[in-house]
């Protein structure tokens, strides 16, 4: 605990930790310490890790790197990191992320973008750790924490470790508990952890899953010990490659690890198929229906009441200005955008032509996956990302869609409910990281992880 603590401290340029918690930390290392001195040591007994900042963590600071929960300190802990203290997990503090896990590329956080501790060869341009969950990509790659939590809505747990060589794995909706972490779009949202390694991934889900009644979606099933599913025997899986995720500018570097990943699984002596996701294209205008629909929803919430942030009042001035004015303060442009378009894809006269259509459009994504593991197959390889992470200030930002085509590969398990595992499949000719995806089938998590083991 000392050493990330002491790491973290000197890695303050990364921008990776919001709220630092040192005193907690050494807090929570003694009573590890008692516990594994008293031969009782659950899995994560001692371990230091980070926590984004969209976990609510009682009494520390948590404002899913927004201003509009300036000063918001919860009086309740989520029920994930609850989870994770109680196998005891070791927090070293909070960690950034885009403003309300919106984002690609952790530069709509209310604190800065976090910097990825890569480099393009012989170029300092920093570059970005990818988003939303930023802070816990970059501080896993950096050392500055032995796991992180984060969170995946259309691959914020698996763009980020594909971009900074870490393992990132988002389980089966409804595994994990939402109750205390900040909601984006609910029908989405799950919590996972970034790690170094498969392994640690497998230990580190283990502890956060789990049944909570507090969550309604939240799913009533036991939690497989992941850790033990990974024998390292995969004979006689069926790995599919889905054709529509080879999509035009794909760099030759990245066709060639896919093609490359196909075959270390063929080699430990799993069957690869050709198969087909005909309705991939949609995923894309599908989820940026669906998610902004279910963000303007949520987001409605934070109107300087209840808590956060309240904007200073004119003489004269009503409660519609000051929900107006709290609102234009609090929220950065992107989420203001977000719960624009999600009002109008929700308003009377196009509710029927967009968020009706999107919902039967997302039941014909989810049934290309399960009319695909129908057939026999136990999992699809695919890359994480279209490409490796970019350097800040390189992607343009007067374009937001430029930005939404980076999650062609990941939004549609968000839809699908579906298993996804990002592992690190080699550098490109410049350096950086690029990522494998693996998707699953429902609660086969421990598969999952146990094929992704075969890639590393
Ligand atoms: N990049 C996607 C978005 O901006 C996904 C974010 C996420 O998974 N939280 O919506």
């Amino acid at each position: 605990t000392d050493a990330y603590l002491t790491a973290a401290e000197a890695s303050d340029a990364l921008n990776a930790y919001t709220t630092k918690t040192p005193e907690q930390a050494r807090d929570m290392a003694a009573a590890a310490d008692a516990r594994i001195k008293a031969g009782d040591a659950p899995a994560m007994c001692g371990i230091p890790i980070g926590v984004k900042d969209l976990y609510a963590v009682e009494g520390v600071a948590t404002q899913a790197a927004s201003n509009i929960l300036a000063g918001f300190k919860p009086q309740y802990e989520s029920t994930v990191t609850g989870n994770l203290w109680s196998s005891g997990a070791v927090m070293l503090g909070k960690l950034n992320m885009d403003e309300f896990a919106m984002g690609s590329s952790n530069i709509t956080s209310a604190y800065g973008p976090a910097i990825s501790p890569w480099r393009r060869a012989g170029d300092e341009t920093p570059i970005t750790p990818g988003g939303s969950s930023g802070g816990s990509a970059a501080a896993v790659a950096a050392d500055l924490c032995l796991g992180a939590t984060a969170s995946d809505t259309g691959g914020s747990i698996r763009q980020p470790a594909a971009f900074t060589g870490t393992v990132g794995i988002k389980p089966t909706y409804g595994r994990c508990s939402r109750w205390g972490m900040v909601a984006f779009a609910s029908s989405l949202d799950q919590a996972g952890p970034v790690t170094k390694t498969v392994r640690d991934a497998a230990i580190m889900l283990g502890a956060m899953a789990g049944y909570d009644p507090k969550d309604s979606t939240s799913a009533n099933l036991p939690v497989p010990d992941f850790e033990a599913a990974l024998t390292g025997d995969i004979r006689g899986k069926t790995i599919g490659i889905p054709r529509e995720y080879r999509v035009e500018g794909m760099s030759e570097t990245l066709d060639t690890l896919w093609r490359e990943g196909a075959e270390m699984l063929r080699d430990a002596g799993a069957t690869i198929v050709d198969i087909s996701l005909p309705h991939t294209k949609y995923a894309l205008p599908t989820y940026y229906i669906i998610a902004p629909a279910e963000a303007s929803s949520n987001l409605s919430r934070y109107d300087g009441v209840k808590y956060g942030h309240r904007a200073t009042l004119a003489q004269g001035d009503g409660i519609t200005d000051m929900y107006e004015k709290t609102r234009a303060e609090g929220f950065g442009e992107e989420v203001q955008r977000r719960v624009m378009l999600g009002a109008y894809v929700l308003s009377a006269g196009f509710y029927d032509a967009y968020y009706v259509r999107a919902q039967k459009v997302r039941t014909l994504i989810k049934r290309d996956f399960e009319l695909a593991f129908g057939d026999g197959v136990d999992a699809i390889l695919a890359p994480a990302t279209p490409s490796a992470a970019w350097g800040l200030g390189e992607m343009q930002t007067d374009d937001p869609v430029q930005m939404y085509l980076e999650d062609v590969f990941t939004v549609p398990l968000n839809l699908a409910g579906l298993p996804g595992v990002s592992v690190p499949a080699g550098l490109n000719r410049q350096g950086l990281p690029l990522g494998l995806q693996l998707i699953g089938r429902p609660w086969e998590e421990g598969d999952l992880l146990n094929i992704a083991g075969a890639l590393e």
